[in-house]
């Protein structure tokens, strides 16, 4: 195992009902609450009128900021930071999904704040201080409700970058599966996408002697795999919302990645893609993460073929490493496949034309990843196998 150090203090509420707690856990920040949420799925499903109702109880006085935009811009936190400081708000909530999360993390850490919040993201500051906030989440995906990641766009120098500090975790997070029910199948299977993308990324890592950690993602991804279809047949199952929901904390709050570097050259190089061109973050991932993989079955083929025979229930008999390797790998792209996920990047109408000037995005901060490091030839030949 590589050393590490853990920390996690995001209070998890999870199940039927935990609306409730937000009467409990928003009153010990303040009175002025800014409620962040989307372009409107939590008006038409009801939800936004139960934390009305319920913020109302708590006496709270409320400010809103609505329409953050999947793949949250920088332009719509600047807006939210301005309320914050004009009102004196004390604290906020998130009610949506990863997109919603991301933009109150910024917020957060941007209302206390004299420069502008883009220094956060493109590194040149680090938080010093933060308005605490706590989420309702709506969507199971990104984990955004309990890790301090937050990934946002710069829609006119077309940049998308992650960033996190200490200070962006939520104080808590509200997870009903009962909210996630009026998710429409494509950003379900989105979801579903992005979680197993969280798990390949720490799974994919330098370290040695992880047997715990291991069989820890090896679990949650089988999980995952059992249960999406039936989801998908029936979306209005609570018991297989709840699942994935679980799951998708579970794939990025820092426990799977206790003891792994985990590698994130694919989020790095999806980013660099959606920044360009403002796809859906996971319809990036389920096209480029088989082929980062094909990239590198070489660096190390046990890890890929561990992967296949026990995800992906490849039997190893008779095969070599690495025919073992990629054979799992086209059983990875054949389940997102019948998902109904995207293969091609033509799919998004997405031809050879900027190319480099993706490959000179993703390779800003210079060569990435953990599992091996990826040179701006290695970014160009996933990219081009991708199209
Ligand atoms: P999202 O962008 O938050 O939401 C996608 C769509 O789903 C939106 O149109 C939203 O509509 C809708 N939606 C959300 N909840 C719904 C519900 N209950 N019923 C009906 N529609 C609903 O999706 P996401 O996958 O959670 O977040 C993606 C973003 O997170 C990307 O920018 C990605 O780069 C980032 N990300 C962050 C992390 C992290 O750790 N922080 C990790 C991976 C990815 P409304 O706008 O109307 O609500
Ligand atoms: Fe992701």
């Amino acid at each position: 195992m590589n050393a590490f150090s853990f920390y996690n203090p995001v209070k998890l509420i999870f199940g039927k009902g935990q609306l409730a707690a937000v009467k409990k856990e928003l009153p010990k920040f303040g009175k002025k609450v800014l409620v962040v949420y989307g372009g409107g799925s939590i008006k038409k499903n009801g939800l936004y009128d139960e934390v009305m109702q319920a913020l109302g109880e708590a006496n709270l006085e409320v400010f809103e900021l609505a329409g953050v935009e999947p793949n949250p811009r920088i332009s719509t936190a600047r807006r939210g930071i301005e309320i914050c400081k004009k009102e004196g708000i004390e604290m906020l909530l998130a009610v949506g999904g990863g997109s919603v999360i991301d933009c109150a993390k910024l917020i957060a850490c941007g209302a206390t704040y004299e420069g502008d919040a883009w220094d956060f993201v493109s590194r040149k500051a680090k938080p010093e201080s933060a308005l605490p906030f706590g989420t309702v989440l709506t969507l199971a995906a990104t984990g955004s409700e309990m890790n301090s990641g937050s990934v946002i766009t710069n829609e006119e120098t077309q940049e998308k970058y992650g960033w996190g500090s200490p200070l962006s975790f939520p104080q808590f997070s509200i997870l009903d599966p009962t909210y996630t029910m009026s998710v429409p199948k494509n950003h379900t299977v989105y979801g579903i996408v992005d979680m197993m993308s969280h798990i390949f990324e720490q799974y994919f890592n330098n370290a040695t002697n992880t047997p715990v950690q291991d069989r820890m993602c090896e679990g949650v991804l089988k999980a995952v795999i059992e249960t999406a279809p039936k989801l998908l047949e029936d979306l209005q199952s609570y018991e297989h919302r709840e699942t994935i929901l679980f799951a998708g904390t579970m794939g990025l709050n820092n426990f799977l990645q206790m003891g792994y570097n985990g590698d994130w050259a694919t989020h790095n190089i999806e980013h660099a893609v959606s920044a360009v061109y403002d796809i859906p973050h996971a319809g990036g991932l389920a096209i480029l993460f088989p082929q980062w993989m094909r990239h590198n079955v070489k660096v190390n083929p046990s890890r890929f073929a561990q992967m296949a025979v026990r995800v992906f229930d490849v039997n190893p008999e008779g095969k070599t490493e690495e025919e073992t390797a990629f054979e799992g790998i086209d059983r990875l792209q054949e389940f997102w496949t019948s998902l109904g996920a995207p293969t091609r990047l033509n799919y998004y109408d997405i031809d050879d034309s900027k190319i480099d000037v993706m490959v000179e995005k993703a390779m800003v901060y210079g060569e990435f990843g953990n599992f091996t490091k990826l040179k701006d030839e290695d970014v160009k030949e996933i990219l081009q196998a991708s199209l």
